[in-house]
């Protein structure tokens, strides 16, 4: 079997480089060891986001007494929550399988490995291609001494399929994952400790919104531990190095992930570069490669998900120099914010010589705001370009123009 490009994993950097290439005319196989869709689809970014969803609606409802709504809940079944959020995968996974056959790119579900520069090994079959793309993600990385037995101690592969909502859980890290996992289980009415080892939550955002998600935390009774880590399990009880005890049903690990690397140099997309480990920076790479649309890399947005969201491009405040300018304006300043009952946050911004050099903002919509940053930064557009725009009113952009006037 003979093919243009042999493409190791079907997730968003695969599954976008094979159905590109393919829409172009070449030939392509995709291999695939799981499900099409990659850790994105089926273990990340769609099945967190669904169960975030699902419980925010679970606490809306018993947060609703100040529009006057006195509900009585008869009964949860917190089975339907997980139910629903494989129901969102599945039907994204099938339009996804639709999309990758309708582009004309083969999918060949098998482990693969690479026998030589031109060669792909899967099942008992030999692939001669052109070119091999790797793209074959990471996997949650493991703590010394804490290895994941998947009962106990739990990966974020794991963590998706509980079956009953844990009482109490100990989360251990708090990057995006461990962040968006325990406003899940917050939301849900579980008590959220989480222990970093390093001295601030969400230790590579800029520090001011590391100290707000720290304050979010603290009034919503997660507790969090800081500088701290894993002294030693005994039976279920765990002991931090600072000397708290806990007695977690289970813990999760969220401390990052491992880049899976191929054993033969070719191109490599995706996770497995081992850069940015985020879906559009996947997705944007295998654009680069097969179409040559360019990024500015610097320019990639984070997005962790929940209420508020919390999003940011650019140089944090502890990257600049002197010359740089911070603006920061609460999200109390805008009448959008009182009407959502979603005054906590804030619009931050750092600007050098006119130009915005970095954004950093904790608000409802964060995730959409920050791609208009985006653009004004990647078109060059100075603080006074942006001015000129008209924002509506009332929306959370218009605190950009607001913050903006204020420098
Ligand atoms: C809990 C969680 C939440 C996340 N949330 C977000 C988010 O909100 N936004 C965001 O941008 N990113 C998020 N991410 C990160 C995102 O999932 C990854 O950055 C993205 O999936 C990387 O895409 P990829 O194609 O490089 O690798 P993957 O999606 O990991 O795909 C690699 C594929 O290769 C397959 N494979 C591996 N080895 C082989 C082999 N030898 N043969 C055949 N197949 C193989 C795997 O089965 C897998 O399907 C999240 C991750 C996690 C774990």
């Amino acid at each position: 079997m003979k093919y243009d490009y042999g493409i190791i994993g079907g997730g968003p950097a695969g599954y976008t480089a094979g159905m590109l290439l393919a829409r172009k005319g070449a030939s392509v196989v995709i291999f695939e060891k799981d499900k099409l869709g990659g850790t994105c689809l089926n273990k990340g970014c769609i099945p967190t986001k669904s169960l975030l969803h699902s419980s925010e609606i679970y606490k809306e409802v018993f947060c609703s007494s100040n529009i006057g709504l006195d509900v009585s809940v008869n009964s949860f079944d917190f089975s339907k929550v997980i139910e629903k959020k494989e129901q969102t995968v599945v039907k994204i996974r099938k339009s996804l399988e639709l999309a990758v056959k309708n582009s004309g790119a083969a999918v060949v579900y098998s482990e693969a490995r690479i026998k030589d520069k031109n060669t792909i090994i899967a099942g008992d079959n030999e692939y001669i291609v052109s070119e091999i793309i790797y793209a074959a993600g990471s996997k949650p990385r493991e703590i010394k001494g804490l290895e994941f037995d998947h009962e106990f101690v739990l990966s974020s592969d794991d963590v998706l399929n509980i079956r009953k909502l844990p009482k109490t859980v100990l989360i251990i890290g708090s990057g995006a994952i461990g962040i968006e996992w325990a406003r899940i289980f917050s939301n849900f009415g579980t008590e959220v400790f989480v222990s970093e080892i390093a001295e601030h939550l969400l230790p590579i955002a800029d520090i001011d919104v590391s100290k707000r998600i720290e304050r979010i935390f603290k009034e919503r009774k997660i507790k969090y531990f800081l500088n701290d880590s894993i002294e030693k399990i005994d039976k279920k009880t765990v002991t931090l190095k600072s000397g708290n005890t806990i007695n977690p049903d289970f813990i999760l690990s969220a401390a990052g992930r491992v880049p899976l690397k191929p054993d033969l140099e070719c191109t490599v997309l995706g996770d497995s570069c081992g850069e940015i480990q985020l879906a559009h920076y996947a997705i944007h790479q295998a654009k680069k490669y097969a179409l040559g649309i360019d990024y500015d890399k610097t320019l990639i947005p984070s997005v962790i998900y929940g209420e508020p969201e919390i999003a940011w491009v650019g140089l944090r405040e502890g990257d600049c120099g002197d010359g740089c300018k911070k603006i920061l304006l609460p999200v109390t300043a805008l009448g959008k914010s009182w009407c959502d009952d979603s005054t906590e946050g804030f619009i931050k911004l750092i600007l050098n010589d006119n130009m915005i050099k970095g954004a950093h903002i904790v608000s409802k919509e964060a995730s959409a705001l920050i791609h208009e940053i985006i653009i004004a930064m990647q078109n060059r557009l100075t603080a006074d370009d942006l001015k000129k725009v008209c924002f509506a009113h009332p929306t959370y952009s218009e605190g950009i123009f607001e913050a903006l006037i204020r420098a």
